[in-house]
């Protein structure tokens, strides 16, 4: 098996996406783009009368809300939200700094996955940078709880995510989903799960300014006898992939990739925030260490989706 340094990557061009919010309704434009090693995901927003700011670097410190979905503070007043599919795509795939730019509060929907936005990124391809690639090791478990739901960061030797939701809803149930990380896995397994909601709910979301830009065109829609979609689910357990993919956006707000093993049950944004930001209030909970101090190697060339560098990505062989 090969042992090679593991560096640090970035996009090799820019993408741009156009689309609606979902929560605002409103149309956006986003583009992605290489950031410089060790600058992590920035965040730049263009607001109303040609106001700017940013880049700003993002991290669960400056998270302003996590109602349905993740809104991250920038400064000044101005915030962009949904940031959790595109995070989700650029963790995923294993880029490690990017630029993210929108000219409005609200990240695109676009099909409720983080497929297009991986796809995007594949296409344009990644390029690898000369600094070693960082992560957050965690040095001993913890966890946060509301009610029975909770989430835990816990050692663990390797990347893995473990997510379970369990809705007091026959469509939907009781799903677990458990993933080694491989950026394979996620683009076959994880990118295309979409967002999700029970059309019961909709009428008030919308009274309370969410899910304006909602549609069948970017959720599933759950009714009282099934989903709504004419086209159906595109995973059996689409349900608990998208939280899958979710937790992945959400903990890319950690500034570095974590090593260890994410758990949670009836999880979603606030209890992925809460417990980066409860990992974060200790030092003893993680150490910060290079790639080459772990035992890890990149994934075989076979495994990895077609455009994919092999250079730049990696996996746990402990
Ligand atoms: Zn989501």
């Amino acid at each position: 098996m090969r042992k090679l340094a593991f560096k640090q990557c970035t996009l090799a061009g820019s993408l741009s996406f156009e689309g609606i919010g979902v929560h605002n309704g409103q149309p956006v434009k986003m583009t992605l783009g290489p950031a410089a090693p060790n600058s992590g995901y920035l965040v730049e927003r263009h607001g109303e009368n040609g106001r700017q700011v940013g880049p700003v670097r993002v991290h669960c410190s400056n998270i302003a809300s996590t109602a349905l979905c993740t809104v991250v503070d920038l400064g000044n007043s101005l915030s962009v939200a949904t940031t959790e599919h595109v995070m989700s795509a650029l963790a995923g795939l294993g880029v490690d700094n990017a630029e993210i730019s929108v000219n409005g509060p609200e990240c695109p929907i676009i099909d409720g996955s983080a497929r297009p936005f991986a796809d995007a990124i594949l296409e344009v391809g990644l390029q690898i940078q000369p600094e070693e690639r960082r992560f957050i090791k965690i040095t001993r478990p913890v966890t946060v709880r509301n009610n029975d739901a909770f989430a835990v960061l816990e050692p663990y030797n390797g990347r893995a995510f473990d997510v379970e939701i369990d809705f007091d809803n026959d469509v939907i149930g009781r799903q677990r989903m458990i993933m080694d990380w491989t950026p394979a896995k996620f683009y076959s397994e994880v990118a295309g799960a979409r967002t999700f909601g029970f059309a019961q709910d909709a009428k008030v979301l919308r009274q309370a300014g969410f899910a304006l830009g909602s549609s069948l065109e970017n959720s599933i829609a759950i009714g009282p006898d099934g989903v709504l979609n004419p086209e159906g689910l595109r995973y059996e357990d689409e349900f608990v992939r998208h939280k899958l993919l979710d937790a992945i956006g959400d903990l890319a707000l950690a500034r570095f990739p974590i090593y260890g093993r994410f758990r949670s049950y009836k999880g979603g944004h606030g209890l992925n925030a809460l417990v980066m930001n409860s990992l974060f209030s200790n030092p003893q909970n993680y150490e910060i260490v290079l790639a080459s101090e772990l035992p890890l190697e990149f994934e075989a060339l076979d495994d990895l989706p077609e455009g994919l560098h092999a250079q730049s990505y990696l996996r746990s062989v402990g």
